[in-house]
């Protein structure tokens, strides 16, 4: 049996939004039954107008001291716990700023050594679409309505996913989060995502199915079933992401990412050790120790 999440751990420690500390988050995870799990604390911002809010008086020169701070105590914590649990470090991508957010992923990705990437997009064109539902209705009215914004969202994610060629595809509708119930994409953006996942399939990432937006009443996992049921007959690989944000959200939820997955017609998941790199492990011998 394992029980693995390889997006979330953020901790309050280091990121402005988040709660308590990193090992409270740690420990939390070998309380609730993890034998495998990830930390991808969010990419660092460069620029004043790319931080988020809360992080003003953080500034970028504190997020960038954070972040280095994060990969020293995540490598502190991997050998503490070690025999307790296996701890994957990473870190969420972001594609900011806008002109140089490869080489700028690109220079933090070598800079640590990290086990594996979340490719994330929380953004486009500077504007965050997970910020709230005014500001995503904002973006859409912008460019021109729902139609556009997804073309647009799934046209980014897929130069994110050829560009950075993650190890995990984070939440892959992220910019769906504050449409009603029972949302469906429509034709043309369903057809943006193909390629999106094309990408991923190329690129041989597995796709972050992410429990927050039903931990937080924003509706089912990412990716939705639609965009889950393609993925699986296209062959793209799964893992499993619990978003957690402290300590109170390790694992909550992440049933409902296992039960999307074996809904969507998956045998396996994929999870990452340090020994034996990704795996396509049973989806039957996947649950808490
Ligand atoms: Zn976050
Ligand atoms: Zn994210």
């Amino acid at each position: 049996m394992s029980w693995f999440s390889f997006h979330g751990g953020h901790s309050g420690e280091f990121c402005a939004h988040a709660k308590g500390t990193l090992d409270a988050v740690v420990r939390t995870a070998v309380e609730r039954g993890f034998t495998h799990y990830g930390l991808s604390e969010h990419a660092p911002r460069f620029r004043d107008v790319d931080l988020y809010p809360g992080e003003e008086a953080l500034g970028t020169e504190g997020l960038a001291s954070a972040f280095r701070a994060y990969v020293a105590e995540a490598l502190r914590l991997r050998e503490l716990h070690a025999g307790s649990i296996e701890l994957l470090i990473g870190f969420e991508t972001e594609m900011l700023p806008p002109e140089r957010w490869a080489d700028a992923m690109d220079a933090l990705r070598r800079a640590h050594p990290f086990d594996y990437v979340v490719g994330s997009v929380h953004d486009i064109d500077g504007r965050w679409v997970d910020y709230s539902a005014a500001a995503t209705e904002g973006l859409k009215a912008d460019l021109g309505g729902a139609e556009a914004l997804h073309l647009a969202w799934f046209a980014r994610m897929t130069t994110m996913v050829e560009t950075l060629q993650p190890d995990v595809v984070g939440h892959i509708d992220l910019v769906r989060k504050f449409e009603p119930a029972g949302f469906r994409f429509g034709p043309r953006a369903l057809a943006a995502a193909e390629r999106l996942l094309e990408a991923v399939a190329a690129t041989g990432g597995a796709l972050d199915v992410n429990c927050a937006p039903a931990r937080n009443g924003y509706g089912p996992p990412y990716p939705l079933p639609d965009l889950l049921a393609m993925a699986r007959r296209m062959g793209v690989g799964v893992t499993l992401g619990d978003d957690s944000h402290g300590p109170e959200t390790v694992g909550i939820g992440l049933e409902l990412s296992l039960a999307a997955i074996a809904a969507a017609g998956y045998r396996t998941i994929r999870r990452l050790d340090r020994r034996n790199g990704w795996r396509d492990v049973p989806i039957e011998t996947v649950s808490p120790r």
